[in-house]
């Protein structure tokens, strides 16, 4: 099996290459504003709807017209046409979803246009040196290997002012993964927690965010306090970035750990189809919920799901804390009830573990009936 991969490293750039590299930036920036502008215009004028197609044949006129966007590789320029293109079909897809926010694509300030995008042409890497024509040479982190085809790579300058290289690679290997150990297992995602399992597994909720907040508190003051335009400013901005990206660093760390531990463990591994978009907008569950990052967790399950050749099943989250998985019986309790105690069949135990097993069982009977 062969998957799709993408590979992100830091960079180190000299001066010069930086200089070019925000050039560059501003460049792809101001193009993709001109593009909007243009179908704005095309549809006001004549409704008509230009297409990504016709607005990159414009291009080698355009290059023309523009002498300074000739340094700029082609290919970079057609990528930020797409990119474009992308955002209309985004907004055309969700016009057409009730309840949906539509939101028309927006013209892109130097600050929000932080990336440009390279295809086959016009770069080599070295080494760990990444040569890229017209622009200069990255130097770059390699944490790993590079395995697989390179099919694009995209320069990326954060909020901390720090450079990122990103190769998309395709025909990557899939990873081997150990003989899963147990057959099923269920997992229930909470709040007190962040999941809990039918192997009686808790594992507990990080909350990086609450911790970090009296830091991000602190900044955001600083950032306040400072004037507008300001050096002194610029730098409490970057500084405030900076804890910001800490904490989804570790974030995302935790979750990969965590969907690693399932997928090496189970071969079938049963969740919750949650709707957290819905469940964010309650008031008082959201900050926890939000900080939970269950659907980048779920995603993460499914991706090495795929990779590992392991089940995952989704579902349906109805009733799944109420109901006793000993008997079937509903048990009614509220959220603060942490104990579930059967009236029934007096099966007691733990309010999650009890969610994990009748999840584990309603997922075996889903794949029992997809197999038979
Ligand atoms: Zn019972």
């Amino acid at each position: 099996m062969y998957f799709r991969k993408t590979y992100k490293f830091k960079a180190k750039l000299s001066k010069t290459t930086e200089q070019n590299a925000v050039r560059w930036l501003g460049l792809c920036q101001q193009l993709y504003n001109l593009a909007l502008e243009q179908r704005i215009v095309a549809y006001k004028r004549c409704g008509i709807s230009l297409s990504t197609y016709s607005q990159s044949n414009e291009l080698p006129d355009f290059k023309k017209a523009f002498p300074e966007f000739q340094g700029v590789n082609s290919q970079t320029l057609q990528d930020t046409i797409e990119r474009l293109g992308k955002a209309f079909q985004g907004f055309f897809s969700r016009l057409n979803k009730i309840g949906a926010k539509a939101g028309f694509p927006r013209f892109r300030s130097y600050h929000r246009y932080d990336s440009f995008t390279l295809k086959t042409s016009g770069w080599k890497l070295e080494g760990r040196h990444l040569k890229i024509r017209g622009l200069g040479t990255f130097k770059l982190f390699l944490s790993q290997p590079i395995v697989g085809k390179i099919k694009t790579l995209t320069v990326r300058r954060d909020g901390c002012g720090d450079w990122w290289v990103s190769f998309s690679c395709a025909g990557v290997p899939a990873k081997a993964y150990p003989h899963p150990e147990t057959e099923v297992v269920g997992i229930d995602v909470g709040l007190s927690h962040f999941c809990a399992d039918t192997d009686g597994l808790h594992v507990a909720n990080p909350k990086y965010y609450r911790k970090a907040q009296t830091e991000l508190r602190r900044k955001q003051r600083q950032v306040a306090r400072r004037a507008k335009g300001s050096n002194r400013r610029k730098k409490a901005v970057k500084e405030l970035a900076r804890v910001h990206r800490k904490v989804a660093r570790m974030r995302l760390d935790f979750l990969y750990k965590t969907a690693n531990h399932y997928i090496s463990k189970y071969q079938t591994i049963c969740v919750e189809a949650l709707q957290v978009k819905h469940m964010v907008k309650n008031r008082h569950l959201s900050k926890s919920i939000a900080d939970s990052g269950w659907s980048t967790f779920f995603e993460l399950l499914l991706y090495k799901a795929a990779e590992a050749g392991r089940e995952l099943i989704q579902v349906n989250p109805r009733n799944t804390s109420q109901n006793c998985s000993g008997c079937g019986a509903k048990v009614p309790k509220a959220l603060a009830t942490r104990v579930h105690r059967c009236p029934h069949c007096n099966l007691s135990l733990d309010r999650d573990i009890n969610a994990a097993r009748n999840i584990a069982a309603t997922g075996s009977g889903q794949l029992l009936q997809a197999l038979t």
